[in-house]
């Protein structure tokens, strides 16, 4: 088990800078999610840590020891990436032996550590199939009872889930984070999708562009976003963002007009998160534009001015197309936000 220190990273590619001035510090036993869009370096992150790449500038060091010099094989970390690369030709017995025979791990201690990660991730009926035999989310089960077999230091998770249907995703999930609480070791886990990042970590990342934009547990992130790019990432639908002009207590933006703190004016964005509007009050006045009933849920579309927001409506909520509607706010839980996209905090 390890604690993992990035320190100042930087990648760069030519003249292009994958990763910003990178620094982190990841827990002995934390569950720690990078969360981002696509090309925003989570990718390459994780590829450094594990040692398939090297920093440009910067430090890692995993337990107290700085590994930049160290090959990947040398580090102790085990990897499961989104394709499951299990060797078709071997059973998944054998699938799941191969980092023990790759570490030289003694021979008699084989047979109890595949059944152990077998029977964790519940494939311990399936020990004498070929890959092939297998549907894919046991398949991927395979390979994270491979990466579990011999107890790493630190697991690496790139985008394990993304293959698999909707219901086994979610299910994996429990899955995994039930492992990794009961090992408790140390893993990084690459995500773009924000419900896995909430649902998985101890802490979260955001990353954009190379650069970190908010470090914190799911909690932190979903109710005090650093900015706006945080907010309109996280929750879903995420925070509507409402550009307007505060003066005298006021937000008002075509169709809009809501109470703010009375220290704020000029060009700011009002943030509301559709779970915190209501289908009745004044604050915001437009048309429906689309109703989506869900079952639990019903997801409304409001037009007004130029745009659109979402609302999170009563199951039973129904309405026509262009009908005129008022949705209000809770007052207690809006955002906002400056025009650079930060966070404007409330003065005490
Ligand atoms: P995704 O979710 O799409 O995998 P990511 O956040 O993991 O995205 P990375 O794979 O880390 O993104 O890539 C970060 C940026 O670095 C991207 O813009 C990518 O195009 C660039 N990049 C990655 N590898 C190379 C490379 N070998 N040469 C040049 N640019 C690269």
């Amino acid at each position: 088990m390890a604690s993992i220190r990035l320190e100042n990273i930087v990648k760069r590619y030519g003249a292009f800078t994958g990763v910003k001035h990178m620094s982190l510090d990841i827990a002995d036993e934390e569950f720690l999610v990078l969360l981002g869009p696509s090309g925003c370096g989570k990718t390459t992150t994780m590829r450094m840590i594990a040692g398939l790449e090297e920093p440009t500038e910067g430090q890692i060091i995993i337990g107290d020891e700085v590994v930049n010099e160290i090959d990947a094989r040398d580090r102790d970390v085990a990897m499961v990436f989104q394709g499951y690369a299990l060797y078709p030709n071997m059973s998944i017995y054998e699938n799941i032996r191969f980092p023990l025979r790759m570490r030289k791990i003694a021979r008699d201690k084989h047979d109890a550590l595949i059944r152990q990660a077998a029977d964790m991730v519940e494939l311990g009926d399936y020990l004498d199939r070929k890959p092939g035999a297998l549907s894919g989310g046991q398949r991927q089960r395979a390979a994270l009872a491979r990466a579990v077999v011999r107890q790493p230091q630190v697991f690496l998770m790139d985008e394990p889930l993304s293959n698999l249907d909707a219901k086994l995703r979610a299910s994996m999930r429990v899955q995994i984070k039930h492992m990794q609480r009961q090992l408790k070791v140390t893993t990084v886990y690459v995500t773009h999708d924000q419900i896995e990042a909430m649902t998985l970590a101890d802490r979260i990342v955001i990353m954009n562009g190379g650069a970190i934009q908010q470090v914190g547990t799911p909690d932190e992130i979903y109710t005090d976003p650093a900015n706006t790019f945080v907010a309109g990432f996280i929750g879903s639908p995420p925070m509507n963002l409402i550009e307007g002009t505060a003066a005298a207590g006021r937000f008002t933006a075509p169709g809009v007009s809501a109470p703010c703190p009375a220290h704020l004016s000029g060009a700011i964005t009002l943030g509301v998160r559709p779970e915190d509007c209501r289908v009745s009050g004044d604050e915001l006045t437009g048309t429906v534009y689309g109703v989506e009933p869900t079952g639990d849920v019903t997801y409304l579309t409001v037009a007004f001015g130029e745009r659109q927001m979402e609302v999170k409506a009563a199951r039973d909520f129904r309405a026509d197309i262009d009908t005129p509607i008022g949705i209000g706010f809770d007052a207690d839980r809006l955002y906002y936000f400056d025009e650079t996209g930060n966070r404007i905090r409330e003065v005490a």
